[in-house]
């Protein structure tokens, strides 16, 4: 980010933090790790207060200490000289801080990180996949039956501009018999597929749930699916990714190996360049946006592909989005149908499978201060 146009007399004068809720259109099941998602969603967010305008954000582990230990401070020593914030104020502050830049120079975010080849006045539109599959089946008996559920809610994602999905995969992990479970998730990914259509990108996340030889038998059976990526087939490692990958590539089948949220082994990223995971997923909350922007111009420069993950937190798919305009092998917004009260996010759309990011200033998310401030004095504080 370009330092010059910050007045080194701008100083951060209040911060506000409370959590706002809301929920999802549609109730959310098990994985192959945990039980039901549900519907209930909240978001932690902060009004940051510099040179008389505010800013609003995902706020993670802001603490009172460090905000009273912000409050006063220039905006221009919370950034070190490549123009990133410094490592203590990223995760409580950089969204609030972001929008605020945005707000300051009248532009939507994703024109201050912008790589140079993005031309900018073009609008910013990246492509994005219905992540809401889950195991909402595991009350039927009937395969069929399931198979049916699954496919009825890929129509629902469809009817809203989704053409690609994602599915949770893994049932007979833990929730299902193992087998029964493992021919179930193969039929549901040939019936979300064919709800689909041919065009749409399909993927498979196992939340880790199967091992190497289940993921074969998965996906030799689903060889007919236009399948992109299949996600955290088992606890990543290095010898498994190899054999997976060499089997993948002697079958001729492109499926790309995606891997990277959650408790993610720090070998990962070396193991990726060494070719044996093609798609990165660290969360785009934490470690956030800005380790995001360092770690997705390596990526590039790797030949690496780069998929924040972002479930169950509705303010991070809209700063996905924006992030976009940053890295050039960006794969897709994980897209989540969460309405937070007292966030206004009509300015974005999704349509034809594409996400279209508005030409608004910072990250284009209106507030109902009212409800904001009503929501400090409930479950937040203010310094
Ligand atoms: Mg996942």
């Amino acid at each position: 980010m370009n330092l010059t146009n910050l007045h080194p007399e701008w100083k951060v004068e209040k911060i506000e933090i409370a959590t706002l809720t809301g929920e999802r259109a549609r109730s959310a099941g098990s994985n192959g790790r945990i039980g039901d998602h549900g519907k209930n969603c909240s978001v932690r967010i902060a009004r940051i207060t510099i040179d008389g305008e505010t800013g609003f954000g995902h706020s993670g582990q802001l603490t009172e200490e460090l905000a009273e230990r912000v409050i006063g401070m220039r905006l221009i020593d919370l950034f070190d000289e490549n123009g990133r914030l410094h490592e203590p104020y990223r995760i409580p502050l950089e969204y609030p801080i972001l929008d605020w830049l945005g707000h300051r120079q009248n532009t939507p975010v994703y024109n201050l990180i912008a790589s140079s080849e993005r031309a900018s006045d073009s609008p910013l539109v990246v492509p994005c996949y219905d992540t809401s599959l889950y195991f909402d089946d595991l009350h039927l008996q009937n395969e069929s039956d399931a198979v049916a559920l699954l496919k009825e809610e890929s129509e629902q994602g469809l009817a809203k501009g989704h053409r690609n999905f994602k599915i949770k995969v893994g049932r007979g992990g833990r929730h299902m018999p193992l087998w029964e479970g493992t021919k179930r998730d193969i039929a549901i990914i040939h019936g979300v597929a064919e709800a689909a259509g041919p065009e749409g990108k399909i993927m498979i996340d196992a939340n880790n749930a199967y091992n190497l030889n289940l993921t074969k038998e998965v996906l030799a059976a689903v060889a007919d699916v236009n399948l992109h990526w299949v996600e955290e087939a088992f606890h990543e490692d290095d010898a498994l990714y190899v054999d997976l990958k060499a089997w993948l590539q002697a079958r001729g089948q492109q499926v790309l190996i995606a891997d990277g949220e959650g408790l993610a082994s720090p070998y990962l990223v070396n193991w990726a360049r060494n070719g044996v995971v093609d798609v990165l997923q660290y969360d785009i909350i934490h470690p956030g946006f800005t380790h995001w922007l360092e770690l997705g111009a390596k990526l590039d420069q790797w030949g690496l592909r780069s998929a924040p993950h972002c479930y169950g937190n509705a303010f991070g798919i809209y700063a996905t989005g924006h992030i976009a305009a940053a890295i050039q092998n960006f794969e897709f917004v994980e897209y989540d149908d969460i309405s937070i009260v007292g966030m206004d996010t009509s300015a974005y759309r999704v349509e034809n499978g594409l996400f279209h990011i508005p030409n608004k200033a910072g990250f284009g998310l209106d507030y109902d201060e009212e409800l904001f401030f009503s929501r400090v004095r409930a479950n937040g504080w203010s310094r």
